[in-house]
């Protein structure tokens, strides 16, 4: 979006370079706003030389002038300034933001200001895009948006460790705890309490009741490992669908993928063009590949099967019952198919006990979308909605009955076939910048050992 030549611009900003030559000066300027500079050239004396000489990297300032064809390249247009102020200095000696080259691990001590980076602007863009896509997905198939507790004192399927919320366990500045009870029946909520693994059994509650909704909100697992697609804290999606059954919810996930990605290509082309020339070059080639592309059915059977036939050595074994690794994962949809796959019907060993149980009494109604590059993006699954079985499937896994009395409740009153997904957002947002760990998609990592800022 590009204004005429001839028009007069009031910019604020931060400087991203300035370069002197012969008495003019080049300012870049950049407020967030898009991925490219403003360059503002300085003819000499436009500004007092110590207010000029102050515009140093990091420096916000305030530029007004009229907009001219650039000769140089790079740019069609730049402003041609006649006024300049400096809003606040940036001490060019301690200013952190301006080694070249300087290591991902130490723009995270400075995520405060990495923010003003190429990188870093262009993630927190396509961030705000993709949020923004996802919700307009929903929104336009008249989803509703709801909110499952933060806290909540039911473990989820025990999809990950989970954090424990109490007011017995307090801590002083200097880092001592201080333990009043020991007995979860005096605690805050009278039972022991956890930040959410994932607002699901919730959302399924929801649904029978709305029919379609959606959440889009913060989960937190006590990831005990330091990995590069784990946090502790971290941004969840999941849809789910009353009077819907797996083929439903396939083609939802596909469906989503697609319109999300293609969203971010639309509007995110100049974030998406530096990403792949920077970060990862085969980002744009996969993405307009999987916006694109029909996605593959197979169910875990034939995929077992195929990974067993295929020649390769895996680093894991392949057996039938075995979860499948990520190797395994982009072999078949890199190797073996050459775009998405949805793999169905995993053995119910290996997946979460509301999974509905298939005639064969071996498998599930489960589903993991499978994507070049990163194996693994959503999983979901029809839900158990038969009262007996679900009762059974909780027994087998040899969870208490007791916390899941409203779960049931769903099953015993107006009980519907259910389906739905989940996505982890940074996990999308890794695929859809090329960005090789999780702690640089989002603006302030929690992980073990680190909650700064
Ligand atoms: P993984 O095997 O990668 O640990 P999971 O099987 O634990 O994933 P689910 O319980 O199915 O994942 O959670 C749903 C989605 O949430 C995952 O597909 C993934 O996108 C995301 N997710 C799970 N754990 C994390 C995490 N610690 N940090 C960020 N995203 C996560
Ligand atoms: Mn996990």
């Amino acid at each position: 979006m590009s204004l005429p030549v001839g028009t007069s611009v009031e910019a604020f900003g931060w400087v991203k370079t300035r370069r002197d030559s012969k008495g003019i000066s080049f300012v870049q300027v950049n407020d967030g706003s898009c991925f490219a500079d403003l360059q503002v050239v300085v003819n000499e004396n436009v500004i007092p030389a110590d207010t000029l000489k102050a515009m140093t990297t990091g420096a916000s300032v305030r530029m007004k002038g009229e907009l001219v064809a650039s000769p140089g390249t790079g740019q069609a247009v730049e402003l041609l300034a006649t006024e300049g102020e400096l809003i606040g200095p940036a001490d060019p000696a301690t200013y952190p933001m301006q080694k070249k080259g300087a290591s991902w691990e130490f723009l995270r001590e400075i995520a405060h200001l990495r923010v003003r980076g190429n990188t870093f602007g262009a993630v927190f863009r396509v961030r705000n895009r993709a949020a923004y896509a996802i919700h307009k997905f929903f929104q336009d198939r008249r989803f509703a948006y709801i909110q499952t507790p933060i806290i909540t004192a039911s473990d989820c399927e025990g999809a990950g460790a989970m954090f424990a919320v109490s007011t017995n366990l307090t801590a002083d500045h200097d880092g001592q705890y201080k333990l009043s009870d020991r007995d979860a029946a005096t605690d805050f909520f009278g039972k022991p309490a956890y930040l959410t693994v994932s607002g699901q059994l919730e959302a399924e509650t929801l649904a029978l009741g709305l029919t379609n909704v959606y959440t889009f909100g913060p989960t937190f697992r006590a990831e005990n490992s330091s990995t590069s697609r784990h946090l502790a804290e971290f941004w969840m999606i999941e849809p789910e669908m009353a009077f819907c059954s797996l083929e439903g919810d396939m083609n939802l996930a596909e469906e989503f993928l697609k319109e999300v990605i293609a969203d971010v290509l639309e509007n995110c082309a100049d974030d998406l063009a530096f990403f792949n020339q920077r970060i990862e070059p085969e980002l744009l080639q996969t993405l307009n590949h999987v916006s694109s592309a029909g996605f593959e059915r197979m169910t875990y059977t034939e995929a077992i099967k195929l990974l067993e036939s295929s020649g390769e050595s895996f680093e894991f074994p392949v057996f039938w019952g075995a979860d499948l690794q990520s190797e395994h994962e982009r072999w078949i949809t890199e190797k073996k198919v050459g775009r998405p796959v949805i793999l169905t019907d995993y053995p119910k060993e290996i997946k979460a006990f509301y999974m509905r149980l298939n005639e064969d009494g071996k498998t599930v109604r489960a589903m993991d979308v499978l994507a070049p590059r990163i194996g693994e993006i959503i999983g979901g699954s029809q839900r158990e909605e038969r009262y007996d079985v679900l009762e059974a499937r909780i027994k087998e896994a040899g969870l208490p009955a007791e916390p899941y009395w409203w779960y049931m409740d769903l099953r015993r009153y107006g009980s519907v076939p259910h389906a739905g997904f989940g996505l982890g957002f940074e996990r999308l947002l890794m695929y859809l910048t090329g960005m090789k760990n999780i702690r640089d998609v989002i603006p302030f990592h929690r992980t073990p050992g680190s909650a700064d800022f």
